[in-house]
């Protein structure tokens, strides 16, 4: 006798950065509960745009997403929604359709419609969406709420409480629970063989059905930075095939190669890849080819995703603030000229202007060229942070909340730098990372 409760469950997943059906945990409970019933998979964009709105002047907001960014996450959704369609089912996108509704209405209005039972959703560190998830739980409170853990090495906090330092986290983190260093590789969530259907009178509503955006301006992007899991897994595989991790130490800091770093962010922000898989394959790497102090810097590297994380889970909406998580308000202010400079490459630092340059062409910048950006906005131009955190998460094509605000703060010394602040020279940063000036020429960096 089939369980009367599982033959009328209507499961509705809402994918936000887990876009992938392999190592899933979300997508994997949800077929689960809904073996007997219905299945309703929703991508909703701008979901918080109606709550920033209404509740929170916080968080300063973006005008449009960048055309890099956009461009990455509309090839990651069409990859999804292929593979959700191999598995029988398919992506159900809400569009921001401002002459009708907001997404967070019809969402709404779906769950009510549809009678959802059950709502999966991945853990996320996005206080924002967290808040989305509280209102739909508010307005629907029939409906049982399933949180899986996605993105992260560790399900949860792996220490008793977060310590104020990265240091001390990751001294900590490896002395109790070393991933790297542990027996055994960490087990992936299997992919379902199959996905139940979506109810009977969605399936041939287009209303809803997702169509990738075509976009006129060619890509600056290198051809191998595509959106979707198929390719952050070829990527993945690309990298690790490679000797460039074996030497990932020396040349990170790098302000301009495809292999000088692993580049695997982009994919592991809107989680098209999965943290884990790409652990595994670190270790394979150390297992089968070389272990030294490179191939350890990318773990180190990506202890410091995870830190981000629990450390935007335990300050929650002070990772907005500009006073971050210190008790000192930063000797800044706000100057439209000079952030309009910033933005548009045009300050008088050539370094900062190339960088700035590549990020918008590309939607990518290396993480020293963040750095100098950063020191440059908060220390030459004396500008509120959270305008260059948040043009970065318009901009960035691995955008991710924790990371980004995290690092932001932690540059303008308002975060988790034990020494409060940090200011480059730029004229010694140049020297060292382009002497010859090839990346500056490369990005049109002099004015
Ligand atoms: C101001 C500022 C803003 C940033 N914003 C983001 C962001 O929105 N999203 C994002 O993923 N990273 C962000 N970073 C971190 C870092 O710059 C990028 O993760 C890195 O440059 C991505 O390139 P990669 O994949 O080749 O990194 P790799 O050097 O190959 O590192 C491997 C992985 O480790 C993680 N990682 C590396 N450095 C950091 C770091 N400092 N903090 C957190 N995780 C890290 C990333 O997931 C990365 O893919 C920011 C850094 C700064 C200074």
């Amino acid at each position: 006798m089939p369980n009367q409760s599982l033959t009328s469950n209507i499961t509705l997943v809402l994918f936000h950065n887990d876009l992938r059906v392999t190592d899933n945990a979300t997508l994997s409970k949800a077929a689960n509960l809904s073996s007997n019933g219905q299945l309703l998979l929703v991508y909703a964009p701008s979901l918080t745009d109606t709550l920033d709105k209404k509740v929170s002047q916080q968080v300063y907001h973006y005008d449009t997403m960048g055309q890099a960014r956009q461009r990455f996450l509309s090839e990651s959704l069409a990859a999804l929604d292929a593979s959700l369609m191999q598995l029988g089912n398919k992506l159900l996108y809400l569009q921001n359709n401002v002459a009708t509704s907001d997404t967070f209405t019809q969402l709404n209005e779906l769950i009510q419609q549809q009678s959802v039972t059950d709502i999966c959703v991945s853990q996320t560190a996005d206080y924002n969406q967290n808040q989305v998830y509280k209102c739909l739980q508010e307005q629907n409170p029939q409906v049982c709420w399933h949180v899986q853990t996605t993105a992260t090495l560790f399900d949860k906090l792996p220490l008793d409480e977060l310590p104020k330092s990265f240091t001390a986290f990751r001294k900590k983190t490896e002395s109790n629970y070393d991933l790297l260093q542990a027996k055994e590789d960490i087990v992936n969530c299997p992919t379902p063989k199959s996905l139940p259907p979506m109810p009977e009178n969605l399936r041939d509503s287009h209303e809803y059905f997702f169509a990738a955006q075509a976009f006129n301006e060619p890509s600056q992007q290198p051809p191998d930075w595509k959106g979707g899991e198929k390719s952050g897994l070829e990527h993945l595989d690309a990298y690790f095939d490679s000797d460039a991790p074996s030497i990932y130490k020396t040349t990170r800091n790098a302000l301009d190669d495809w292999t000088h770093s692993t580049k695997l962010s982009a994919w592991l922000a809107n989680g098209s890849l999965s943290v884990n898989m790409v652990l595994n394959r670190l270790r394979r790497y150390e297992r089968d080819i070389i272990a030294n102090e490179s191939t350890y810097w990318i773990w180190f590297e990506l202890l410091w995703r995870e830190y981000f994380y629990w450390y935007a889970i335990a300050h929650q909406q002070k990772l907005f603030w500009f006073k971050g998580i210190a008790q000192h308000l930063p000797p800044t202010q706000f100057d439209h000229k000079r952030l309009a400079q910033w933005k548009n490459g045009t300050t008088q630092y050539p370094i900062v202007n190339a960088c700035m340059n590549q990020l918008k062409s590309t939607g990518y910048m290396s993480n020293r060229g963040r750095q100098l950006v950063a020191s440059c906005l908060v220390h030459e131009l004396g500008l509120d942070w959270r305008y260059g955190a948040i043009y970065f998460e318009q901009q960035l094509i691995d955008y991710d909340v924790a990371s980004n605000w995290g690092n932001w703060q932690y540059l303008a010394g308002v975060g988790a730098d034990p020494r409060g602040c940090r200011q480059f020279n730029l004229n010694k940063q140049t020297q060292q990372y382009d002497p010859n000036g090839e990346f500056i020429r490369k990005w049109q960096g002099e004015v």
